[in-house]
């Protein structure tokens, strides 16, 4: 329990409540070990895609909770996004479908844009799907398999209908929220591992698209996650670029509450 605390998760009885995930908390620079791969890598190009990064759409009745304050985007204005986006001729792209863009099995639109949820809370089962479906969006959410059915998180029976939906991806997010940057082999081999297997099992999927805690790796957590046979994974730094070499560690960025022309600079300022 204390060392799981130390991890940055809240247990009540059995299930997690939360994961205490700030935007202060995350990885916004890559280790330089990773830069560096990066940096030699070979790769024939180099497109922009903006990997926007969620964790809560929902109206927020708790006034105390301020850090489910500060991650969350209301409802609104979550759809207001998705139809500025919508409008300006963006086209929604999973993880999946990106990952075969790197591969080039399947065409770059002129105006990809991502959108990804960490952790898999419940509001995107009562107020992000209903929003996708309305617009034609997709989302990639990233699952933590230990707490589904927790008292924050998707129930099985909620992951049970989305699967096979057009609009929402499920990749993984590890087994318990741990932070894999400096962890052993084995750590690593089991969260990120594991917890693709117990999805594919669970819900029979294929699930390609990782997301790191905190925005944490290293060299030896890319390895794991390529080994493990994922496509993609994302980090939380800041950027939109995307190639061959950094497809472990892919760049995103937050939306925050922008809307409108505002939102659509932001997504072409960055890269
Ligand atoms: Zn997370």
């Amino acid at each position: 329990m204390a060392v799981l605390a130390l991890l940055g998760v809240l247990w009540i009885n059995e299930r997690p409540v939360s994961v205490i995930e700030t935007p202060e908390s995350e990885v916004k620079v890559l280790p330089a070990e990773v830069i560096e791969k990066i940096g030699q890598a070979q790769y024939d190009k180099s497109f922009q895609v903006p990997i926007l990064l969620y964790h809560y759409v929902e109206y927020v009745k708790d006034t105390n909770d301020t850090i489910r304050q500060s991650l969350n985007i209301t409802p609104d204005i979550f759809e207001e996004q998705v139809k500025t986006l919508s409008e300006a001729g963006y086209t929604f792209l999973t993880m999946r479908e990106l990952g075969l863009i790197i591969d080039d099995k399947q065409a770059l639109p002129e105006k990809p844009v991502v959108l990804t949820f960490d952790d898999g809370h419940w509001d995107i089962y009562t107020d992000v799907w209903p929003i996708l479906k309305k617009h034609q969006a997709k989302i990639t959410v990233f699952m933590i398999t230990d707490f589904i059915n927790g008292s924050d998180f998707l129930s099985t029976e909620q992951i049970r209908e989305i699967v096979g939906s057009k609009e929402i991806e499920i990749g993984a997010h590890t087994v318990h929220h741990v932070s894999l940057a400096y962890e052993s082999a084995q750590t690593l081999k089991f969260q990120v591992e594991q917890s693709k297997k117990t999805l594919e099992k669970d819900f029979g999927l294929e699930v390609v698209s990782f997301a790191y805690p905190n925005g944490a790796l290293d060299l030896a957590a890319m390895q794991a996650v390529e080994d493990a046979g994922y496509w993609t994974a994302v980090s939380t730094v800041l950027g939109t670029n995307v190639n061959k070499g950094n497809r472990f560690a892919l760049y995103r960025l937050r939306p925050g509450r922008l809307i409108g022309e505002n939102l659509l600079e932001r997504l072409r300022e960055v890269n």
